[in-house]
């Protein structure tokens, strides 16, 4: 799904869909930096913690024009070195940036959860396939180009040649190897600050949230989404890792997608995933399709068409992701 998203702000003729992230400061070492509303289901937030001496990026953007844009603002970010990048999770609209991240940042050391440390084939082969699309991307563009009148083309042949010197920068990105795989609650010490690093198999098979304590706050990624992906998610697992979370001793909660959170916030994705859950419990025999349209109303977002757009998907993801669990059990 978030590959899908992905893909549409891969066409060319998407680029009208580049705007700014803001960087916010939200507390005394941290940074979020988020994407703007139009954008917020298509690419990622990150955020960078900054101690005395180190500093730890977690996730990119997966939009690589977007991606170049965030690197030249986090040098001038950056008081310290960078010394780490962590990946939330495997989706690419976290983990693939961090390729573009490593080129310009090579010593920084990459975390990922043990999943992802243990099938880093995958991170390789999902990089590839994109920098396959951008091939695609520009050959289908200069097809459709050659068929339009002569006028019109020379706007096309330029915006392909931009294209095509972007992706002559990008073509070689490969990722390093991890250098931290996380498979237990970890602490990191960033220069008279720690931050703890837990893993847990809730939206993926392994997520890592990121805990700065100090400053009483929670990166928690998707997992804390308002609205979050359920297509991949262990639906138990998630409901007892939101139920954890929630205990922490933070105020503030960073999301994957989407504005700043306070912890009580989490009882919004909650109540949503079990509400699917119990959805599909109740009618083991009735098909998606019916699933999705008896779903109650209550939860459909209020706010714009994108969410309403994003909802119908994630509730359809969700719902076929609960039935394969009920099937699998059985
Ligand atoms: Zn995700």
């Amino acid at each position: 799904m978030r590959q899908y998203l992905s893909a549409l702000v891969l066409c060319l003729s998407a680029t009208g869909l580049q705007a700014q992230q803001s960087w916010q400061t939200v507390s005394e070492h941290v940074d979020f930096i988020e994407q703007p509303a139009k954008l917020r289901f298509y690419d990622s937030n990150q955020a960078l913690i900054q101690g005395d001496r180190c500093a730890l990026l977690v996730d990119a953007p997966g939009e690589f024009t977007q991606t170049q844009v965030f690197i030249a603002q986090l040098r001038k970010q950056l008081r310290v070195p960078l010394c780490y990048v962590l990946a939330s999770h495997a989706h690419d609209d976290h983990l693939l940036g961090l390729a573009l991240v490593q080129k310009h940042f090579p010593d920084a050391q990459l975390i990922v959860h043990q999943s992802l440390g243990d099938n880093f084939h995958l991170a390789h082969e999902q990089l590839n396939e994109r920098l396959d699309g951008f091939v695609k991307s520009i050959a289908l563009s200069t097809q459709r180009m050659e068929k339009l009148p002569e006028q019109e083309q020379q706007v096309w042949r330029g915006k392909i040649a931009r294209a095509q010197a972007r992706f002559k920068q990008w073509q070689s990105l490969a990722f390093s190897t991890p250098d931290k795989v996380i498979s237990q609650a970890t602490e990191l010490d960033l220069g008279k600050l720690n931050v703890e690093l837990l893993p847990f198999a809730a939206h993926t098979q392994g997520d890592i949230a990121v805990l700065v304590r100090d400053d009483k706050l929670l990166i928690g990624a998707d997992m804390v989404d308002m609205l979050p992906y359920p297509g991949e998610g262990n639906y138990q697992a998630w409901l007892q890792a939101l139920d954890e979370l929630s205990q922490l001793p933070v105020t503030q909660v960073l999301p994957g997608h989407g504005s700043v959170l306070v912890t009580s916030d989490l009882t919004t994705p909650k109540a949503w995933l079990e509400a699917i859950v119990a959805h599909v419990k109740a009618n083991p025999s009735t098909d998606v399709a019916t699933l999705v349209e008896t779903f109650p109303k209550r939860y459909q977002p209020q706010d714009d068409e994108l969410a309403q757009r994003a909802y119908v998907m994630f509730l359809e993801a969700g719902i076929k992701r609960a039935k394969q669990a009920a099937t699998t059990k059985d």
